[in-house]
């Protein structure tokens, strides 16, 4: 199974992009992938129009699509709660997402507790934006957050994106409920997270439909036996996002031990 943990749709006005429901089905399908975590963009001019199309497709798609909810946070802080919680309690989503460099965030500022405080209410993880648009963008800032609530995990979106992935994995070597998603990773950096940290920290995500092929490749090129492979490409992030599996999927991945199981019992 391979899950891919940071999807984007709809349009965004600070990066200039847009991706649309079909285009985002075709790459899964094209990629092999069984499942996406998707999230607006930090430049949609209506994140919450943009949740409902997450939502939607998601519905289209039982099991394969799984939603991120991104809003800025600078806003009346209960506007930010009340659309958080619609998300999260009446849409299914997973996680809440702080984009330090597209929504301009401090991850030390009250508007960004506001964020930790709602992810540790409603249960979910927060995945934050982490490499270009420093010093906002830095993986340490995220750490006296990671301590304030140790109940919630906080994913380092890029872990680093390549020129912070030392402090990326510093932090994740600090912190236990610190995750790492790999996407715009170095083939190199992401073998030393997988040693250094396990496997159950660190998660496959592409951030792009044309990326998504090569982040594959690159965790191909590791030559991971298969249970560290099943762990960084699906298993970690089912974990992390708490993701119910479809039957399926669980035949397909616990088949082996559930048939061995089943015969134990008959003798
Ligand atoms: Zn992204």
């Amino acid at each position: 199974m391979i899950i891919d943990v940071h999807q984007h749709l709809g349009p965004c006005r600070v990066f200039g992009l847009n991706i649309e429901e079909a285009d985002l089905m075709a790459a899964l399908d094209r990629n092999g992938v069984d499942a996406a975590i998707v999230q607006p963009y930090p430049g949609a001019p209506d994140p919450g129009a943009v949740h409902d199309r997450i939502a939607a497709l998601a519905r289209q798609h039982p099991g394969r699509i799984f939603g991120i909810m991104s809003m800025s946070p600078h806003c009346d802080p209960e506007v930010y709660r009340a659309e958080a919680r619609r998300c999260v309690e009446e849409l299914g989503f997973v996680a809440l997402k702080i984009h330090t460099i597209g929504h301009a965030v401090n991850p030390l500022t009250p508007d960004a507790q506001v964020v930790y405080r709602t992810a540790a209410e409603l249960g979910v993880p927060v995945m934050i934006h982490t490499g270009p648009g420093v010093p906002l963008a830095l993986p340490a800032l995220i750490l006296p957050a990671s301590r304030e609530y140790p109940g919630t995990t906080f994913i380092l979106a890029h872990s680093g994106h390549t020129i912070y992935a030392p402090e990326a994995f510093v932090v994740a070597q600090e912190r236990t409920n610190i995750v790492l998603d790999t996407s715009w990773s170095a083939p190199d950096d992401i073998k030393w997270f997988i040693e250094g940290l396990g496997p159950d920290r660190v998660m496959m995500g592409s951030d792009s439909l044309l990326n998504l092929a090569a982040e594959l490749a690159k965790y191909r090129a590791l030559d991971l036996d298969d249970a560290t492979l099943e762990r960084v490409l699906a298993g970690t992030a089912r974990a992390v996002f708490r993701l119910p599996v479809s039957a399926e999927h669980e035949e397909r991945v616990t088949g082996p031990a559930r048939a061995t199981a089943h015969s134990a019992a008959r003798t």
